[in-house]
């Protein structure tokens, strides 16, 4: 096989081959862009390396021939004693993974040919100054040496001349640390710093390929899906040099603000410098615009580049670059990250400028980016004073009190005051603080850390790993970066869409798309601006493309107003057991403790009214559209008190000798409903077939409510769902009991009550039966929060705090499958019900209502296997729109 590609020989499209970073310097390359010539060894070659432990036959060779290449193009040998030409080695794989090797500038300089660089350069010290960097480098990334070792040697250096910037080393300075570099060297490997350019080169491409399995890069990849099998390219690029003079210079440019999408000149610069050193923060460096000022020829070939590059790769393009002497270089493009707000923006521009279709816009955005911008958020024009800034751990704007413990953030959350949980870390430990607050703060853990993942999974902001922060828990305090204290009970405000801490209390304002879509901002008026224009052009065009309907989830009249207002095709699962909450509970309870048939049934008929007024509220609102309603689900414990506190009453009314006959039955009904594991217990379709008459009261209920609305002129279209069922004989008789309720009551009424009895597809049993089921089931449901549980044997109540955060570090999932569903395990599943059950009914309907139904990637998933709607909360009921159109594009 061919190993090694000339730049001129690659394009964009070989990012398999030659890595994101080789592929676009190929391209540019050819769209005749100043990129330094060089070559790109493949990703075949590193495979072959890690595989066998040694580079492939013929390697070296083609290494040769292509250095031979390029050095004739150059003039001059790699590493020539009187005029080396240098090269870079550079990392770059298909995704761009931290972790793994980063670059080596400057190969090819040894003791010689310093001396010949500063000769033909006439400058002395920017040759000393690349040959320190290279050592530097080289011993951080390819002999593993502590980099703090060379930072501390040049601190000293300075503090010895009592200078600050890097700028006033002067040439016999850097000379002097090359020796200490050097010295370092030789102190760290026992060996010298290897002076021959060749052995120089293919060290650094060993270790760019070795460096694919660094335990960082291994994590990454495991935590991303990337696959462990690709490998990195290594790029080979001769030098060009910013550490020339003030007349060369390096930076970075965006083809448009990747915060704001906005079109501009944005990007920074600095001169005199080479590589990192913009981005390193080691000087300050200038906006991109004041370039102008001091280099208009290499300013406008720049602008004029970006314009060339953002049309033929029709997208933000972000841009490493360098001047020497006054020659724009190109070093680096590849499509650019942007914000959420900016990936709108840019894809309605692009449609604007006709770059892209509108198909192809729908692409660009994702339905995390419109579900980031929905959340509420602090409003930017407050004053502000920023205190910290950690990891965006999970996005939401939360103001508080600062408390330092689990107990005080439940006690103060008790009586009544907003408190941001503040931990170094978080452990299980923790739980209940986490619940009780606005949001949790900790000064440690990345992204996978338990409040990380804990928080996510709540749905509650989160900032993580504000190292700056120093969280002392001990005396309930932190301490910013500039010595501010926060005393236990000061207010902070976490920004968990940036990850910000700031002091005091920062005004919160609704999202301005969260008001488009509630019909407060109307797109068409001046009140929208271009952000909300953008989300409702693509709305638009995505409810016009895609094949999924949308449902909500929703139990009440307001939640299935607001659904109907996001978007909401109807209600695809409307839960019935807070109607048994609240005030109710009490004659719950006596359908518990009844002792008589007539006193079950004159509890269920209380019931009936109550349950039949919730129904009419519920179909008036989603009037004309199809609401699901499931039938009891939980166990009926969970509507009894507390088992403790029941048992505490009981004891302190007996040591009084107070009257507590009904406390006694009720304790005693606790301790006969109690149950081991609750989720696998009394609940669901077997409590339709244990409790008499309760079901039929709910469907009673339902069908009272459907006639009701009838008469008033409404069109209620309810669904009849049975949870929990994993045999098709539960359903049959539940099923028949059903209809003959309907037949009844709309003989009553006068009016044809004709509904579909369906059930839920939570239990494997039922999906792997789903034949059978589907004879008897008008619709099928997939709960997909219970297959999940049921199908990995977990419940989730308990998991997600106690091992998810682990297993989500060492990489067992990428992503909790109570996030994002499990489409080999349980979606394999769903795609056995779906199979077998449109076979034996044709036509089925087929729909999903876990908390998956609002989950981007999960919605792609739902859409290819052919389920006809999913349903998800309101809030999410945009995502799921868009993610459905982009499904269908
Ligand atoms: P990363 O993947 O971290 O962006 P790069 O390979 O792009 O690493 O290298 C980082 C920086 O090093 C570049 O942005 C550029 O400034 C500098 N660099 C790399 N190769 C060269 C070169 N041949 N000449 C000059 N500078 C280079
Ligand atoms: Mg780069
Ligand atoms: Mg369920």
């Amino acid at each position: 096989p061919k190993y090694v590609y000339e730049f001129s020989e690659g394009n964009k499209d070989l990012k398999d081959l030659l890595g994101g970073k080789g592929a676009n310097l190929a391209e540019m390359t050819n769209l005749g862009l100043p990129v330094p010539p060089g070559f790109t060894i493949t990703t075949d070659a590193c495979r072959h390396y890690l595989e066998h432990g040694a580079m492939p036959d013929g390697l070296d060779d083609a290494i040769a021939a292509s250095l031979a290449t390029l050095e004739s193009a150059m003039g001059k040998r790699l590493g020539q004693a009187d005029d080396p030409l240098l090269v870079s080695v550079r990392s770059g794989a298909k995704f761009s993974m931290p972790g793994m090797m980063e670059t080596v500038l400057n190969i090819g300089l040894n003791d010689e040919s310093v001396e010949g660089l500063a000769a033909q350069s006439g400058n002395e010290r920017f040759a000393w100054d690349s040959y320190r960097r290279l050592i530097q480098m080289f011993g951080k990334t390819v002999q593993d040496i502590d980099g703090e070792l060379f930072e501390t040697a040049i601190e000293q250096v300075k503090a010895q001349k009592n200078i600050t910037n890097d700028l006033d080393l002067d040439a016999a300075d850097l000379r002097k640390l090359v020796e200490v570099f050097k010295g370092i060297v030789a102190e760290q490997t026992g060996g010298e710093f290897p002076g021959d350019p060749r052995r120089q080169l293919d060290l650094a491409v060993k270790a760019v390929f070795t460096s694919w399995n660094a335990p960082r890069a291994v994590l990454y990849r495991r935590q991303e899906r990337i696959p462990a099998d690709l490998g990195t390219a290594v790029n080979i690029c001769s030098m060009v040099f910013g550490n020339l003079g003030m007349d060369s210079g390096t930076g970075v440019a965006f083809t448009r603000d990747p915060a704001s999408g906005q079109q501009g000149v944005y990007g920074d610069y600095l001169q005199n410098a080479q590589g990192e050193d913009v981005v390193a923060g080691v000087r300050n460096t200038v906006p991109l615009a004041d370039l102008e000022r001091l280099d208009a020829h290499s300013y406008n070939e720049l602008l004029a580049i970006m314009e060339t590059l953002e049309n033929h790769y029709r997208d933000l393009c972000d841009i490493e670059f360098t001047i020497e002497r006054g020659k724009l270089w190109m070093l680096q493009t590849r499509v650019g990250k942007r914000t959420a707000a900016a990936a709108f923006r840019i894809a309605d521009q692009l449609v604007d400028q006709g770059m892209i279709t509108l198909d192809e816009a729908v692409l660009r955005v994702t339905g995390d980016q419109l579900a980031q911008l929905m959340f509420p958020r602090f409003d930017e024009t407050a004053e502000r004073r920023r205190l910290g800034r950690g990891m965006n751990a999970s996005p939401g704007a939360a103001v508080g009190k600062a408390v330092f413990d689990s107990y005080t953030a439940v006690k103060w959350s008790r009586s009544g005051e907003n408190v941001i949980l503040c931990r170094r870390e978080t452990n299980p430990d923790d739980l209940e603080g986490m619940i009780a607050a606005r949001g949790i703060l900790t000064s440690r853990g990345g992204k996978t850390s338990h409040a990380a993942v804990v928080a996510r999974g709540m749905g509650k902001t989160c900032v993580c790993g504000a190292e700056e922060l120093d969280v002392d828990t001990k005396n309930r305090r932190l301490t910013g970066p500039s010595g501010e204290t926060i005393e236990e009970g000061d207010v902070i405000s976490i920004d968990g869409t940036t990850g910000e801490v700031f002091l005091g209390e920062v005004p919160v304002v609704s999202s301005p798309i969260v008001r488009y879509f509630d019909g407060e901002i109307d797109p068409a008026s001046d009140q929208a601006d271009d952000l909300v224009r953008a989300v409702h052009r693509i709305m638009h065009y995505v409810d016009a493309a895609r094949r999924l309907y949308v449902r909500a989830n929703a139990d009440s009249a307001e939640d299935a107003a607001r659904a109907r207002r996001m978007g909401a095709q109807g209600i695809g699962l409307c839960r019935t057991e807070h109607m048994f909450l609240g005030d109710r509970r009490q004659l719950v309870e006596r359908l518990i403790l009844a002792d008589t048939d007539k006193e079950q049934q004159e509890a269920l008929a209380s019931l009936l009214p109550l349950q039949r007024d919730d129904f009419i509220e519920i179909l008036e609102s989603m009037d004309g559209l199809p609401v699901t309603v499931r039938l009891l689900d939980p166990p009926l414990h969970e509507f009894l008190p507390d088992i403790t506190e029941l048992s505490v009453r009981v004891a302190v009314a007996e040591a009084r000798g107070e009257k507590h006959e009904n406390d006694l039955r009720l304790l005693q009904a606790v301790h006969r409903l109690h149950e081991q594991n609750p989720m696998l217990g009394l609940r669901g379709v077997r409590l339709g077939l244990v409790v008499p008459g309760l079901f039929t009261m709910q469907v009673r209920a339902i069908a009272q409510a459907a006639a009701e609305r009838t008469r008033q002129g409404g069109r209620p279209r309810p669904e009849i769902m049975i949870p929990l069922v994993g045999t098709v004989q539960e359903l049959e008789i539940i099923r028949d009991e059903s209809l003959r309720v309907l037949r009844e009551v709309g003989e009553e009424y006068g009016v044809e009550l004709d509904f579909p009895v369906g059930t839920m597809i939570e239990l494997p049993r039922a999906a792997l039966t789903a034949g059978q089921i589907a004879e008897n089931a008008a619709f099928f449901s997939f709960g997909t929060n219970d297959l999940t549980q049921t199908v990995w044997g977990f419940s989730r109540d308990d998991v997600e705090a106690s091992f998810f955060s682990a297993y989500l570090e060492k990489g067992v999932f990428g992503i909790s499958p109570f996030e994002s569903l499990d489409i080999d395990g349980v979606g394999r599943l769903i795609r056995i019900a779906v199979e077998e059950g449109r076979a034996a009914r044709p036509g089925i309907k087929l729909g999903i209502c876990g908390e998956h139904g609002g989950d981007p990637a999960s919605v792609h998933f739902f859409h290819q296997v052919g389920l006809d709607y999913v349903s998800c909360s309101p809030f999410r009921v945009p995502v799921a729109r868009l993610e459905a159109g982009r499904a269908a594009a």
